[in-house]
């Protein structure tokens, strides 16, 4: 028999991040939208109107008459939240639903590194799922905070962390080829992007770093203790519409060749498997073999932009192995991992 779908709300409805959320609520199996909610600037208007609706498909995905409500509890009474807010309104608005007792899934940077708040890439530390307990017996709330990763942390932690498994991973170098819809709409001026690489996202390079570290790390029932892994970032901007690549250069326990860490990568099973979540995609990670994959065009939207992307896996002379990832930054590193971790948490009981 088929349960009641569970009523949503959406913070930060009309952004770039918002708007793919509503897109993926209609005709979710498990999640009905409820209420669209903004900043003062959009309160009381038509979705329609509040919205500049940037995606392909049925506009405003159906919800165009919704009336866009103000992101509070007492108003959006929701008992699972979705927000893409600003970090800056995340960290004061999120704590106030969950201690209402709603179940915040947050795009925002807010609380993804706070002792107690999961940071989830389900298909690699579903068990850290575990922290909600933590979280509400230390802050008191009857619902929790639970955040998903930054866009580019994604295809850093999805290729980095199979081969942690597989072999003990001891260093890792990054650098970023970002799209610009990372940077939400209108984003960075047309001036500074076209035809131009711009070589420094704020805070961005620690986000990369740190988060990774703890989504790879081990969850002792009560805290998550950070895997030991040398980690450097560099971030930058390219005209690119939608899709972070990243150039990887891994050092590895036992220096695998290349066909064993392809191997390795290949064989890995993810953390969701058999779960049925609506949103996980067919595979979490493909390895490309032609020389000239993957590309964010041709390849970030696999899968409804879920799939991980790995390509030119090769030997690096100064760290043993080097390769090319790329994961869909607004799906992948947004609004599909949230939804994700959100029905992860309903396939374990936690809504
Ligand atoms: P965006 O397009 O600028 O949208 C921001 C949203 O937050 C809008 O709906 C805005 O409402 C609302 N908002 C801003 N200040 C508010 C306030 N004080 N009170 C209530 N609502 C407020 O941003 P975005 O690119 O979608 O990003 C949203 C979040 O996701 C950010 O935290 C971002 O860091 C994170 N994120 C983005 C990406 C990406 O690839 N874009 C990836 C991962 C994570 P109004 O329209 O009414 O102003």
């Amino acid at each position: 028999m088929r349960r009641e779908r569970i009523p949503v709300a959406v913070l930060g409805a009309t952004g770039v991040v918002g708007q793919r959320f509503v897109r993926h609520l209609a005709g979710h199996p498990d999640f009905e939208l409820r209420f669209v909610a903004a900043s003062e600037r959009s309160v009381g208007k038509a979705y329609a109107e509040a919205c500049d609706w940037r995606l392909p498909g049925e506009p405003y995905a159906g919800f165009g008459e919704m009336r866009v409500v103000p992101c509070d509890p007492a108003v959006a009474a929701a008992p699972l939240v979705f927000s893409a807010l600003d970090a800056a309104a995340a960290g004061v608005i999120e704590p106030f639903f969950a201690e209402a007792g709603a179940m915040v899934f947050s795009n925002a940077s807010a609380y993804r590194m706070e002792e107690d708040v999961p940071l989830l890439v389900p298909e690699l530390n579903a068990a850290h799922l575990g922290l909600i307990d933590v979280q509400r017996k230390r802050r008191g709330w009857k619902g929790a905070i639970v955040t998903n990763p930054n866009c580019t942390t994604v295809p850093l932690a999805a290729s980095l962390g199979p081969l942690h498994r597989a072999f003990g991973a001891e260093a890792a170098m990054v650098v970023s080829m970002q799209a610009l819809s990372g940077a939400g709409y209108p984003g960075v001026a047309s001036l500074d992007a076209l035809a131009n690489v711009f070589p420094f996202i704020k805070g961005e390079e620690e986000k990369v770093e740190s988060e990774s570290l703890k989504i790879l790390g081990s969850f002792d029932g009560e805290r998550v203790l950070p895997a030991s892994i040398a980690i450097s970032a560099q971030c930058n901007r390219v005209p690119v519409v939608d899709g972070h690549t990243i150039a990887l250069n891994y050092r590895l326990g036992g220096s695998p060749d290349p066909e064993e860490v392809v191997a390795a990568l290949e064989s890995f099973v993810p953390d969701t498997e058999g779960l049925g979540l609506h949103t996980a995609p067919a595979r979490f990670l493909q390895v490309r073999r032609e020389p000239d994959r993957p590309q964010p065009r041709r390849d970030a939207d696999e899968d409804g932009g879920m799939r991980v992307m790995i390509g030119r896996v090769r030997k690096c002379p100064l760290f043993g192995i080097k390769m090319i990832a790329l994961g869909h930054n607004t799906e992948r590193g947004a609004a599909g991992a949230s939804v994700l971790n959100a029905e992860l948490a309903l396939a374990k009981g936690y809504l």
